[in-house]
């Protein structure tokens, strides 16, 4: 399975739209991987995670055919993870492919009611040729061509089941773990019975200490110490740190020595795994 990061920052991207903060002008100063666009990525060139508005320039960047794509996981409704409006580009008028290709889009019941109602205001007529939101259960595995995905909570939004994914193919299983505090109880269980070779795991706060909606390395280093005790992973397993936020003030280059130290390999926007 290869796994391709093509946004690991949070919702307002490092450096930021409007900030003139120390840590998003020292990634500007830097540059390289210092810069980060919002949070995407894309297993074996085939399977989306999250629909970002940067969505546009990771496919002109990173050359991922979009009218190819046929099935996009969503995390959660956040802005850095799904921005509707840019599905309804997928139809008629705005793209043409010959004949309709229907794309689905999977996610908990407050993206698909996002989504439909971005193709209800749409006034596309056959929209639904193009679109199929498809609402997926907590725990409940479902099958997209060779994957099984399932989907576990996490915790992150107090009104809304955001979930982080688990996802197989051929014996290898990744644990993609963006946007949540420290685990839900029945989703701790869930992976303490499961044995990943990828974890990707938030560090949206980098060295600082962070337990509510979301992660820092801190945190990190706790549950792969812990996935190493209970036997869902080994010393093979790669552990990546991804999601980072300018509040966590630790620009890429910096951060990676100490993530290294801990057994870590830090993420940034292109970066390829293959597990
Ligand atoms: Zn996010
Ligand atoms: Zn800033
Ligand atoms: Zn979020």
């Amino acid at each position: 399975m290869k796994l391709q990061y093509l946004g690991t920052a949070a919702a307002d991207g490092w450096p930021a739209l409007f900030c003139k903060c120390e840590p998003c002008e020292a990634a500007r100063r830097a540059g390289g991987k210092n810069i980060r666009t919002r949070s995407q990525s894309i297993i074996d060139d085939c399977l989306l995670v999250d629909m970002p508005p940067d969505t546009y320039y990771h496919a002109l960047k990173y050359n991922v055919d979009l009218s190819a794509i046929g099935h996009i996981l969503i995390t959660h409704s956040h802005e850095d993870h799904f921005y509707p409006a840019d599905m309804i580009l997928k139809a008629e008028p705005y793209a043409h492919l010959g004949e309709a290709k229907s794309i689905s889009v999977y996610g908990n019941r407050v993206i698909v009611d996002m989504l439909r109602q971005a193709m209800d205001s749409s006034g596309i007529e056959d929209i639904e040729d193009y679109i199929n939101p498809v609402y997926v259960e907590p725990f409940v595995p479902f099958a997209i061509g060779p994957y099984t995905v399932t989907p576990l909570p996490a915790y992150h939004m107090p009104n809304e089941e955001c979930y982080i994914y688990c996802i197989e193919k051929d014996g290898k299983r990744l644990l993609y773990g963006h946007d949540t505090g420290v685990f839900p109880q029945p989703t701790a269980e869930y992976i303490a019975r499961t044995f990943f070779h990828l974890v990707s795991l938030d560090c949206t706060f980098c060295l600082r200490p962070w337990e509510h909606g979301h992660l820092g390395l801190p945190n990190n280093a706790e549950i792969r110490k812990e996935m190493l005790e209970q036997g869902s992973a080994d010393q093979n397993t790669m552990f990546v740190i991804n999601h980072f936020s300018h509040n966590g003030y630790t620009i890429h280059d910096e951060l990676v020595p100490h993530a290294e130290k801990l057994g870590f390999i830090t993420a940034f926007d292109g970066m390829i795994i293959e597990v």
